[in-house]
């Protein structure tokens, strides 16, 4: 039989113990010291956001694309002016 898979923590290949952790990560995990998100949380290193595309957060999206995804402060209220 397969095993149930390795470590689900960014760069930790150890075998899952529980929560999709290993031993050593699922101790943290009991301790709040990992993101018990079910969604995927973003790739950028020490961001826990959830993903938006490219399993980057919107945030880490924009910064790599180019495209502010959040930098219009307010919604698109004003017409363009005539
Ligand atoms: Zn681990
Ligand atoms: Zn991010």
């Amino acid at each position: 039989m397969a095993s149930k898979g390795t470590c689900k923590a960014k760069d930790c290949s150890r075998e899952v113990v529980a929560k999709g952790y290993c031993r050593k990560h699922y101790r943290l995990w009991k301790a709040g010291e990992m993101p018990k998100a079910r969604y995927k949380t973003c790739t950028f290193e020490k961001c826990r956001k959830k993903r938006y595309r490219l399993s980057l957060c919107e945030e880490h999206f924009a910064a790599k694309t180019g495209k502010s995804a959040a930098a219009a402060p307010a919604p698109a209220a004003q017409a363009p002016a005539a």
